[in-house]
């Protein structure tokens, strides 16, 4: 290519990109802020949608489209919207279609920051939530009222795995005529697709599973219904809930191994589950495909493409327990997050849980001794050798 500058380029200036014949296979990074047209009449045909074109970063940009079709794909959706993080999906879900007198139903066993958005964020907007166990479908549909308009779930809850009946909740919500928005960041588009079981809106939040490498903070909002996402869009732009082009591009790359991790990670979830089931001092294993799991039935039913990466167990012994699991296993590490590409362990009672008693987090089945795992994709026969070494004295 020749370089376009002349004699007269003396100053700070914008020369022209190279265009060429031959197309890059891998998508380019789109960092810009703005884009240029060739007068006011493309602009209108630009916002009047007659025409596709990006005009301002922040109402969207080609490596958000991109990601948002790759996810479309996984979720079998026809429309979607990316967002800078997965709470920025369910700020602009329920910004965008709740407004002051609305009522929102959810679960009691949510992500924690979830829960926080439900009970102290929508309430100031004058949006009333309750929150029932979502694992109960006649509690949820005691729940609706007149003026309910949303029924938001997760797929699997955090950390007990707990698996609400999602087609028969969207049934009801279906009769009732309100809307069905469901988390499937636990579960990912690999178990699940909340769409298929008759959701109005999947949120994810990519920053987990899908992006994969904890590279990347974004959240994803997909729908059937084009008028739901142009609401969403609408709304996450005026609020300015973008996602960086960098972000989008790292989780582009992310997702072209997403099916491959799944699987693996998967079968290492269901072989560790199996590991600690026979192993002593450990009280219980939660993990949706083993048959002593409370959903397991609903687990079978739902997730006909795999169990999962998730699973959690508890430790005979308290805090203790899990102190010694971790400094005879520094190989795992230690952190409140799930879905990357390395075996992750977390303590729900010391991180996500923190703000409950010790009897409530009881009553939600979270012992002073629960781990929370994140399995990865390593060989398994490595993720055993620690698990073992971690377990050691603490197991007959
Ligand atoms: C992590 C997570 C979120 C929030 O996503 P961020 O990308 O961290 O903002 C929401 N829901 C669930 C179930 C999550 O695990």
């Amino acid at each position: 290519m020749k370089d376009p500058q002349n004699a007269n380029g003396s100053t700070v200036r914008r020369v022209p990109t190279p265009q060429s014949e031959s197309l890059p296979l891998v998508t380019p990074i789109f960092p810009s802020v703005v884009y240029t047209t060739s007068g006011p009449d493309e602009l209108d045909r630009h916002y009047e949608g007659v025409e596709k074109g990006y005009t301002y970063a922040r109402e969207g940009h080609p490596n958000a489209d991109v990601l948002a079709w790759q996810i479309n794909r996984l979720e079998g959706a026809k429309h979607g919207h990316v967002t800078g993080s997965g709470m920025g999906a369910l700020s602009a879900v329920f910004l965008a279609l709740l407004s002051a007198g609305g009522h929102v139903v959810s679960g009691n066993l949510l992500y924690g920051r979830s829960e926080k958005l439900l009970s102290s964020e929508l309430p100031k907007f004058g949006v009333d939530v309750s929150l029932v166990n979502p694992c109960n479908t006649e509690e949820v549909q005691a729940a609706i009222r007149a003026g309910t308009k949303l029924v938001h779930l997760e797929t699997i809850s955090n950390p007990t795995l707990r698996i609400p009946d999602i087609a028969n909740i969207s049934s009801l919500a279906r009769e009732a005529g309100i809307l069905l928005v469901v988390d499937n960041t636990f579960a990912t588009p690999g178990s699940f697709r909340p769409l298929e079981a008759g959701a109005d809106i999947v949120v994810e939040s990519v920053t987990k599973m899908l992006g994969g490498h904890s590279d990347v903070t974004l959240g994803y909002v997909g729908s059937m219904a084009e008028e739901l996402i142009d609401r969403v869009r609408e709304t996450a732009t005026t609020h300015g809930f973008a996602p960086s082009p960098f972000d989008c591009w790292l989780a582009e790359r992310g997702i072209n191994t997403f099916e491959l991790r799944f699987e693996k990670a998967s079968q290492n979830a269901a072989s560790l589950a199996a590991l600690l089931a026979k192993q002593s001092g450990i009280r219980r294993v939660v993990y949706p495909g083993h048959p002593g799991h409370p959903d397991f039935a609903a687990a079978e039913t739902l997730f006909k493409r795999g169990f999962g990466n998730l699973l959690s167990f508890a430790f005979e012994g308290g805090r203790e327990a899990v102190s010694r699991f971790v400094a005879r296993a520094p190989s795992i590490p230690f952190a409140p997050t799930l879905g990357d590409i390395c075996t992750t362990i977390s303590h729900p009672p010391t991180s996500s849980h923190r703000a409950l008693t010790e009897e409530e987090r009881e009553k939600l089945g979270i012992t002073s001794g629960f781990i929370r795992v994140s399995v990865g994709i390593e060989k398994f026969s490595y993720i055993e050798e620690q698990f073992l070494l971690g377990l050691q004295n603490d197991v007959a």
